[in-house]
């Protein structure tokens, strides 16, 4: 998949079918995968910030989720298709996750919100395996207050689940962070940061 660099960030190049066709492979592995989002606003973050950036460089699909990043990529002669939003996906995701029968956990927002989102999408598509889900203002949850009893329960609620799709909603950059940060321990395939879509589903 070949990627452009809008200032020095990597986004690959491509759009919704190939994205979508992207996470139909990962999730028909066995690999853990990391789907990021970003917009223009947090590759100017990440600009700036070299952990952020690696974060973003160690993600497995990093789809362009702004139209200032496809504005960008003209100027720099390497024109991106179209927008590629992490809503579209996450419901193109959750289509795919209906037909082939996949599970899915929600992550984040306000307390009631996530579960609110679970449930909603559970009568949309009846099929997903919809496991669970917690929001994202448990203890420790962020960088430098890791290893809370809270977050370790969060993290073996999903481990004893296993989904085969962690959708994370802490809002950029945070999302990010923790996902690179508890990736290797957390028993998922996808993981994929959703920010404020998990409000949208919960309507
Ligand atoms: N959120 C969370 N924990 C936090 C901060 C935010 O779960 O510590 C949730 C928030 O409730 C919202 C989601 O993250 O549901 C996205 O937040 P925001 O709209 O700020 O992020 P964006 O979509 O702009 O990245």
């Amino acid at each position: 998949m070949e990627k452009i660099y809008v200032l020095g960030v990597p986004v690959h190049k491509i759009n919704m079918n190939e994205a979508l066709d992207k996470s139909i492979e990962f999730l028909n592995s066995d690999e853990k995968r990391v789907i990021f989002t970003p917009n223009s606003e947090i590759v100017m973050m990440a600009k700036d910030d070299k952990h952020l950036l690696s974060v973003i460089e160690g993600a497995d699909l990093v789809i362009p989720d702004g139209i200032g990043l496809v504005l960008a990529s003209r100027i720099i002669k390497k024109p991106l298709e179209e927008r590629v939003t992490g809503i579209d996906l996450m419901e193109n995701i959750l289509d795919y996750c209906n037909k082939a029968k996949k599970s899915i956990f929600i992550l984040g927002g306000k307390p009631g919100v996530a579960d609110k989102a679970l449930k909603n999408i559970s009568k949309k598509y009846p099929n997903i395996k919809a496991l669970g889900s917690y929001h994202g203002y448990f203890k420790g949850y962020h960088i430098g207050c890791e290893g809370h009893d809270e977050e370790k329960s969060v993290i073996d609620l999903i481990n004893n689940l296993k989904p085969d799709v962690l959708f994370v909603a802490f809002g950029a950059p945070r999302q990010e962070f923790w996902i690179r940060r508890y990736k290797d321990e957390i028993n998922a395939n996808i993981f994929m940061g959703v920010g404020g879509s998990v409000d949208v589903y919960a309507g």
